[in-house]
This record gives structure tokens, sequence and C-alpha cells, in this order.
């Protein structure tokens, strides 16, 4: 790989979750404040001088975050007792991830795919926080 420009946007959110299956305390239902880190990559810049503009990446993806993950629920399709018991609850906000437990990782990818659809570049790597300490990444790792 020659040598390339890298800019990273930084996002955070809040949102529940549980891992269905898990042996530990994460089974609970809990939440997190994430932070999503994305890096987008290129070797050549545009007439303005950037890789790609902070400001889009920011409103695109951070929208998309505020609309489906801030404030949410996330959940497996497959937590039968979790998405009954979130639409019991008025007001609930819930992101089904079809056929994954929302774990780090898996959000991770969801947030590169998403961001490739929405910014027409794929990112060279999306990093999910679940805490200050604890991260999963999706990319080129
Ligand atoms: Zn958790």
């Amino acid at each position: 790989m020659g040598d390339r420009y890298q800019v990273r946007i930084e996002l955070s959110f809040a949102s529940g979750h549980r891992l269905l299956g898990h042996q530990g305390k994460c089974v609970h239902p809990h939440g997190h404040t994430y932070r999503a880190e994305i890096w987008m990559a290129s070797e050549a810049l545009n007439s303005i001088g950037f890789v790609v503009d902070f400001t889009d990446v920011k409103d695109k993806v951070g929208g998309w975050i505020d609309e489906h993950w801030d404030h949410a629920f996330l959940v497996s399709g497959r937590d039968e007792e979790m998405l009954a018991a979130l639409r019991g609850v008025e007001g609930s906000r819930v992101f089904v991830f079809p056929d994954a437990n929302p774990s780090a990782e898996v959000m991770a990818r969801e947030l590169y795919r998403t961001a490739e659809e929405l910014c027409g570049v794929a990112p060279s790597m999306v990093r999910v926080w679940e805490s200050p300490s604890q991260y999963a990444e999706y990319g080129a790792v």
C-alpha cells in the first residue's frame, strides 16, 4: 500500500442492548455511551484539498445514527422476548439486527456499510467503542 491521506470522524451516541445467549452479564438489558470512529482514506485529494468533507460525513452518518441508534434499543431479531417487551413500551425506539446480536462487532460492520452507502465511499475502518477500554473494528484491519 502506498502513502495516503486518512481522516477520522468521531460520533457518539447512547443506546441500550443485550446479548442473547451470553453467559455473563451482557445478557441483561443495559446501555452504553458508544463512541464511533470512521476513517476514510485516499491517495489523492479532491479539488478542495479533502479526502472527504468532514461535515458531509458527520451530517450523513451522524444523522443516520441520530435517527436509528441514539436513545434506541438495539436488539437481535432472534430475541423474541426482548422484542415483545419493547413493543409494550410506548415511545420505545427499536433497531433490529435481523439475525445477529447487537455486539460492538456487528455495530461496526453495520456502520461501515451505512457509511459506504450514504457517502459513496467505503471507510478504511470503522471502530465502535462500547466503553473507554473496549472497542471492535470492521474494515481493513
Ligand atoms: Zn453491552
